[in-house]
């Protein structure tokens, strides 16, 4: 890449909204940057990548993780450029109408258009708050379960009221010698049904909180959870301890330039436009009418994001991009991939 070389979109995010418009961007032969704040794309997926995906139209069930690696795969289809480990901090506009991106790495960008695709923003983690706890991050404290087999056989303490605590709770029993919450409230905040499963398949405690985690060599032994309202606290011999205490997201300072916001996210029209001329967004940083918070949503939008910055670009281009059944664009790419069923092992 050559400094200073302008694209004709650059992509902010590298989620599924992301991942997507720079696939269908490809299409439409624009050259296409994206740039992710984190070091690989998937975006909000990899908080949830163990579990299973219903909902994605075509889709049979699928690893979230699987699905990761498929739209990364068909996101670099055509090529784009990907940026990683950037954070666009501030847009400015250019005086012939382009756009320069600056980034927390002080780095610049140089595109014609720019489509939002900042999903939640960066996502961190509520990460337990006590005293040494990091130092057991790479052993078994765990903030998200990337391997369920990693817990077979283990007393694991979970810590979290949410719908994640109990669904992570509900399937490692699955594998754990026994299961532990503890919450710092005497009510769950998830589904009522997979609450009464909890009842039956775990050791409850509430309202508890985890006030110490012991531990030898940076492996955590033991715990002490203390009642939270009683001056009474119990050790708990474990193998692992899971925290589930959601996620804090932001946008920056990046939403804050002069866009039109609605609840706390982007309000744009039906053709993904935001009131800047040349700035599009797509994906769950959006709002409008009929938005659909979901993947195939977030696939929607990514569409008619592209097909408005190629218009933007190029106002006598066709409305959207050939399809790609007869697209001349994948002739020669045809060639090369197997199209049977038979093949198909997900
Ligand atoms: C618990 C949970 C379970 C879900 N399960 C399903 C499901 O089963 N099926 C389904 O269809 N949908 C599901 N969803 C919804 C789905 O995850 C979202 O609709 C989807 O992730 C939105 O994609 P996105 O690309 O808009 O945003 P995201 O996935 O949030 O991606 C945004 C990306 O932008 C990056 N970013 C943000 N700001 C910047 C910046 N300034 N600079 C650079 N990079 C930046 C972030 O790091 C992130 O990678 C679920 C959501 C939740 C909360």
């Amino acid at each position: 890449m050559q400094e200073n070389e302008l694209f004709d979109v650059t992509i902010i995010g590298g989620g599924p909204a992301g991942m997507y418009a720079a696939f269908y961007g490809g299409m439409r032969n624009m050259k296409i940057k994206l740039i992710e704040g984190t070091g690989e794309l998937g975006g909000f997926l990899h908080t949830y990548s163990e579990k299973t995906i219903w909902d994605v139209g075509g889709i049979p069930p699928i690893r979230c993780d699987k699905l990761i690696g498929w739209l990364a795969q068909q996101a670099r289809t055509f090529e784009p450029t990907l940026v990683f480990n950037q954070n666009v901090i501030e847009l400015q506009n250019q005086t012939d109408g382009s756009f320069v991106l600056k980034t927390n790495t002080g780095e610049s960008h140089y595109t014609r258009t720019i489509i939002l695709a900042t999903g939640r923003g960066i996502v961190e983690l509520q990460k337990l708050e006590i005293e040494g706890a990091n130092r057991y991050e790479l052993t078994n404290l765990y903030y998200t379960v990337q391997d369920l087999n990693s817990f077979r056989g283990k007393h694991i303490l979970i810590s979290g009221g949410g719908d994640s605590a109990v669904d992570w709770a509900i399937e490692l029993a699955e594998v754990a010698r026994k299961i532990t919450v503890v919450h710092r409230k005497r009510d769950f905040r998830a589904m009522e049904r997979n609450v009464e499963t909890l009842k039956e398949i775990a050791d409850i405690r509430t309202p508890y909180e985890i006030v110490r985690l012991h531990g030898d060599n940076d492996t955590i032994h033991s715990a002490t959870i203390a009642h939270v309202e009683r001056q009474d606290s119990v050790v708990l011999d474990i193998d692992a301890v899971i925290v589930s205490h959601g996620f804090r997201s932001n946008y920056g300072t990046l939403h804050d330039l002069g866009f039109v916001i609605d609840d706390g996210v982007l309000a744009v029209n039906d053709q993904t436009e935001t009131d800047v001329p040349g700035i599009y967004a797509a994906g769950d940083c959006t709002t409008y009418k009929s938005k659909v918070r979901l993947i195939a949503g977030a696939f929607n939008d990514a569409i008619l994001a592209i097909n408005s910055a190629k218009r933007y670009l190029d106002p006598e281009a066709p409305g959207m991009a050939y399809v790609s059944s007869h697209n001349d664009i994948f002739t020669e790419m045809n060639k090369h991939v197997s199209t049977s069923l038979k093949d198909l092992k997900v």
